[in-house]
């Protein structure tokens, strides 16, 4: 039985340039269109019934969660409730986009169960904003963490992003600054990745953008570990930080490879050691659940060697690592010859029985694993 429940919610009110998750541009909260997803969303709730239950974490995210109402989140979550049992003390996270959210609206979150609130504000140069293609100024990010904590948000998180066209370590310091000055429980800093087929990639493959230098980049990277740890905030994944006991137990659960189940076109889950993907469109995903099958596109069994690596590329992510119990218990090693050149590198260590990345290692993480594997 799967205990962790993830709602996906495709719409954005315009696509950023730098996007290439799932998401169609659609009008403002209230549209037929996300009416109708909603209560397609309930339909497949209905169908998985016998999957999940007594839920310990909900996450509704996108896209852009935000464009629901409060009434319709609450009718989710009522759905959820009914259908799967949701624990006392559960997590319940929603995603939002500043300029999407007011104060009623936020009102009605908290009231509808919500615990836990994820803003995009990304940076607060209205510059790299811009750059980035968001809706929304910082003026307006600053205000939706205000209005979040009106509201009796009580766990708030931030994401920002660095390594953007333009952006220089001051204008970095900045962001982080004025963000920490709101006291956000928790942070996530995602270095900027230009997908291809994004408006993005065009202009920096056009050489109307240019990324920062490298070291510049991994520059930052180590000035948010510095000054998120001096703000008292627990280094606890690659990307994020958070007050001690305020750490995301929705996404530890991916990290330390537990099985999920995820509602919503283009949703993944993990469920009976097997990876599925759902429909991508929404039309073909509406469908599906109307016609009350599974809207199921990919299905992925995940053998032993997948399994392995999983364990490694997930729990090297988190900063306390792996427990070197756990790879024995596998029936699986690692490169005896790559752990010992890696830790003459300074890149990973062994200490208290677990393998973990040291800040360094975390830096080119991608690179150590590999080596690893
Ligand atoms: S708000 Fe998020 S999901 Fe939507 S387009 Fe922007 S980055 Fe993509």
């Amino acid at each position: 039985m799967v205990h962790y429940l993830y709602i996906h919610v495709p719409f954005c009110v315009a696509k950023c340039d730098y996007c290439d998750f799932y998401s169609i541009p659609v009008a403002r909260t209230g549209s037929d269109e996300i009416k109708e997803y909603a209560v397609a969303l309930l339909d497949e709730m209905a169908l998985r019934r016998e999957v999940a239950g007594d839920l310990r974490t909900v996450y509704l995210g996108g896209g852009t969660p935000t464009l629901f109402s409060a009434e319709e989140v609450s009718a989710l979550l009522s759905g959820a409730r009914e259908i799967f049992s949701i624990v006392q003390g559960a997590e319940i996270t929603i995603e939002a986009n500043p300029g999407t959210i007011t104060d009623r609206q936020l009102a009605g979150l908290r009231e509808a169960g919500i615990n836990r609130i994820s803003i995009g504000m990304q940076s607060l140069s209205g510059r790299e904003l811009c750059t980035l293609g968001r809706s929304h100024n910082a003026e307006d990010a600053l205000s939706a963490v205000k209005s979040a904590r009106q509201a009796g948000f009580d766990n708030i998180s931030l994401d920002l992003i660095y390594g953007i066209p333009g952006q220089n370590m001051e204008v970095w310091q900045d962001t982080m600054l004025r963000a920490l000055e709101l006291l956000p429980e928790h942070i996530s800093a995602y270095e900027l990745t230009p997908e291809e087929n994004t408006r993005l990639h065009t202009r920096l493959a056009n050489g109307f953008y240019e990324l920062p230098e490298e070291q510049l980049v991994i520059g930052m990277y180590y000035e948010a570990v510095r000054m998120m740890q001096s703000h008292g905030y627990r280094h606890y994944e690659i990307s994020n930080f958070a007050k001690p006991g305020c750490e995301s137990i929705h996404n530890l659960n991916y990290w330390d490879r537990g099985e999920y189940l995820g509602i919503g076109a283009a949703a993944h889950s993990f469920v009976n050691g097997m990876r599925t993907g759902n429909k991508r469109d929404i039309a073909r995903y509406m469908e599906s659940v109307k016609n009350e099958v599974m809207p199921v596109d990919e299905e992925i069994y995940v053998t032993e060697q997948d399994a392995f690596r999983e364990m490694i590329f997930l729990g090297l992510r988190k900063t306390e690592g792996i427990d070197l119990d756990t790879i024995a218990e596998s029936g699986m090693s690692l490169k005896k010859s790559a752990v010992d050149e890696l830790a003459g590198h300074g890149l990973i260590e062994i200490k208290d029985n677990r393998l973990r990345l040291t800040t360094k290692g975390l830096v080119m993480s991608s690179e150590v694993m590999v080596r690893l594997m």
